[in-house]
């Protein structure tokens, strides 16, 4: 196959830039994806190194009580992901493997776990600086990263089930979440620049379910709560949501008790790189071969 008529993934399979597993958006990375990833890493932490933000890692899966307090699910029911076990005897068992053996459904007896799969990077945060008591004066700054899921299969690459976010989020006053939000969406675009990256930034809204989501979604963009940075990817396509730039008033604050000395509500606002496009926006702008790529571009990234 010729390399203009095979689909971008396919090029990405063929180069083992990614790696197929039979599932659409679930690839495994190979090792100059991860490359690339780590160099986005490093790039994302120099622009966002004023805020001397702390440092949380999270894993892919949070508590399913605080998701359910979240309010995910009133917002997004058709992109949440939970994990479910299986619960029973040794009865139990041979049913379960001789429902697998002839082929028919056997995960209609798994339980709920105790754990979903986090759908943001910044839902397990909030409840955790609940827990720290009123927020002080100077505002509070971090860095977090998760993978992440959503239940999207798509063939197209950028449209992954399973990826990483890195987000830094503040909280605050409004002013001082205003202002973050300001400076990222000058950094967002700084940081396309040092990579060579064409893009726009856009005002846009989150995938609100249903008709009641339309409202809202609607409301959304009228306010002005979301921005992204688009980057070409797929050809023909629209271009595609590589960072996101969220203000979330006090919709998050206020369902999590979170407090001003003054006692009012927190403001809190966010961004967040999708690694993963970030990269294939490279990979595809650059070639699957990372010696070739320009030299500024291989510089910012350290590669
Ligand atoms: P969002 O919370 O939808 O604004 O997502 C934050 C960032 O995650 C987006 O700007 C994308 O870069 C990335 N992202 C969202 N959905 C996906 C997906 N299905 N596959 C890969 N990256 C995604
Ligand atoms: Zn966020």
């Amino acid at each position: 196959m010729c390399d203009s008529c095979s689909s971008f993934l396919d090029r990405l399979f063929a180069r083992g830039v990614l790696h197929a597993t039979g599932v659409d958006g679930l690839y495994a990375r190979g090792e100059c994806f991860e490359k690339v990833i780590s160099g986005l890493d490093r790039v994302i932490s120099r622009h966002g190194a004023a805020h001397r933000a702390e440092i949380i890692r999270f894993p892919p899966g949070m508590s399913r009580a605080l998701f359910e307090q979240s309010g995910y699910m009133n917002s997004f029911p058709q992109l949440a992901g939970s994990i479910h076990g299986f619960v029973g005897d040794e009865r139990d068992h041979l049913a379960l493997l001789d429902k697998i053996h002839n082929g028919e459904t056997w995960t209609d007896r798994q339980v709920a776990t105790d754990v979903v799969l986090t759908p943001a990077a910044c839902y397990p945060l909030y409840p955790i600086v609940s827990k720290r008591g009123p927020v002080r004066a100077d505002g509070l700054y971090f860095d977090v990263q998760s993978y992440c899921f959503r239940h999207e299969p798509s063939k197209d690459p950028a449209r992954m089930q399973m990826f990483r976010m890195r987000e830094y989020v503040c909280v605050g006053t409004p002013d001082q979440v205003m202002a973050f939000r300001e400076q990222w969406l000058e950094k967002g675009r700084d940081f396309a620049r040092e990579l060579a990256l064409p893009h726009e930034v856009n005002v846009a809204n989150d995938p609100f379910f249903g008709r009641g989501g339309r409202v809202m979604a609607s409301s959304q963009r009228e306010l002005g709560l979301k921005f992204e940075l688009l980057v070409p990817i797929e050809s023909g396509d629209e271009p595609t949501a590589c960072v996101s730039f969220n203000y979330h008033q006090d919709h998050f604050a206020s369902m999590w008790g979170i407090e001003l000395a003054s006692g009012e509500a927190a403001h809190t606002a966010c961004v967040g790189f999708g690694m993963e496009r970030l990269a294939l926006a490279l990979f595809k702008h650059d070639g699957l071969d990372l010696d070739a790529w320009p030299s500024p571009v291989r510089a910012a990234l350290a590669l």
